[in-house]
């Protein structure tokens, strides 16, 4: 099989950076594009990220000796490559512009940006929780008049530690949540060089998070309508997000309360069992298992559990009861891995599947 040629929009950041490391041996993908901002453009790639390679390892030779172009070279990039996955730290309103002119050129776009997630019929997928919502594609192609262009996102790296773990409880209706996340720096594409003020310190305020974290999953339980997807109404959803110094790693403190409470053994029981929806099994970069839950009273640990399925995986541990809420615990995901580059590319991965993602 072929693979697919890919190109890489903001290759340089943080985000983008990460792509190329998982697109490096991937089976179904290959990085022929990267493409960045006009301080970049015109560089070799292994020029453009000197000294803020964070990977272990060399830069993949399939892209060192790549010449980085500017995004908005639309033609010149959109001849030559399947689709483009976008992590892009720019205004919304020029993020915009720039997907949907790659969609307009009939280049799919998988962006972990956040310009397009309340856009009505772009598709916003954790692909184990609600692959289906990939149905609105057509809908999205009928609005912009193309044949295989096409937006979908990913979801906020926030929301990706609790939202696997109250899907698994579905059945048991979660009605309310109180949320609190401890982000890694690397959520803001700096590291303890790049930020200095975040050693030894923590920030209570992380702009746009806690309305990310308290309504985007509501898009993600929604159902598709008339064109559109409809948010889901409940569980509601209080946040509160918080830096911390850490270089890698979302952990979220949650409280939940639900219609019928479960009872303790049979949450770990459905959290260690649950795999999501069928549609992501078996995908290359589909975590298995999913969930863990770590029955020591000091994990999940930032530093010993964010890599877990190659950070795709989720890590639950200290369920309790709580005075307030039915129950709390905590969960932690990889916020540039599971929560940006590693949830794109699974998603890339589904759309492939689904027949929206093909050579042209
Ligand atoms: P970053 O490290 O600051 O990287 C930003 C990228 O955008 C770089 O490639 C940069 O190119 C490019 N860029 C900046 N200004 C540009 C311009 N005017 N024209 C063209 N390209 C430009 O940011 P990041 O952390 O990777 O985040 C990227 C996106 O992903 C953001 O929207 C962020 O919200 C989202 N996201 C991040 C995370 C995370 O954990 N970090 C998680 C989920 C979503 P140069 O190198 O040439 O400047």
């Amino acid at each position: 099989m072929s693979k697919l040629q890919v190109g890489v929009l903001g290759a340089t950041g943080m985000v983008g950076q990460r792509f190329i490391a998982l697109l490096a041996d991937h089976p179904w993908f290959e990085p022929v594009v990267v493409a960045a901002s006009p301080r970049s453009a015109g560089k070799t790639y292994r020029e453009a990220v000197e000294g803020r390679w964070p990977h272990e390892g060399e830069i993949p030779a399939n892209v060192s000796d790549l010449a980085v172009r500017q995004v908005s070279d639309f033609d010149a990039i959109a001849e030559n490559v399947d689709f483009v996955v976008s992590a892009l730290d720019m205004e919304k309103d020029e993020i915009r512009e720039l997907e949907d002119g790659y969609a307009l050129r009939e280049t799919p776009v998988v962006s972990n940006n956040s310009a397009h997630r309340w856009t009505p019929d772009v598709p916003m997928i954790i692909p184990e929780i609600n692959p289906d919502h990939a149905d609105i594609i057509p809908a999205q192609q009928k609005r912009l008049g193309t044949s295989r262009g096409f937006i979908s996102v990913k979801p906020n790296c926030s929301i990706q530690p609790y939202v696997p773990a109250f899907q698994a409880l579905w059945d048991f209706g979660p009605t309310r949540s109180s949320v609190c996340t401890y982000q890694a720096i690397s959520g803001a594409g700096k590291t303890f060089e790049s930020w200095p003020e975040m050693v030894d310190n923590v920030i209570p305020y992380i702009g746009g998070e806690e309305e990310k974290s308290m309504e985007e999953p509501l898009k993600i339980w929604g159902h598709i309508e008339n064109g559109a997807i409809v948010k889901a109404d409940s569980p509601t959803i209080s946040a509160q997000c918080i830096r911390v110094p850490a270089t890698d790693g979302h952990m979220a403190a949650t409280s939940v309360s639900f219609e019928k409470k479960p009872p303790r053994d049979e949450i770990i029981a459905r959290w260690n069992s649950f795999q999501g929806s069928r549609k992501a099994e078996g995908l290359p970069s589909a975590p298995n298992p999913f969930v863990a839950y770590r029955e020591e009273d000091d994990r999940p640990q930032t530093r010993l559990d964010r890599d877990f399925g190659n950070g795709m995986g989720i890590t639950i541990g200290r369920l309790r009861d709580d005075n307030i809420f039915d129950y709390k615990f905590v969960a932690l995901s990889h916020n540039t891995v599971r929560g940006a580059a590693g949830g794109a590319v699974l998603m890339a991965e589904l759309l492939k599947a689904q027949g929206y993602l093909m050579a042209k």
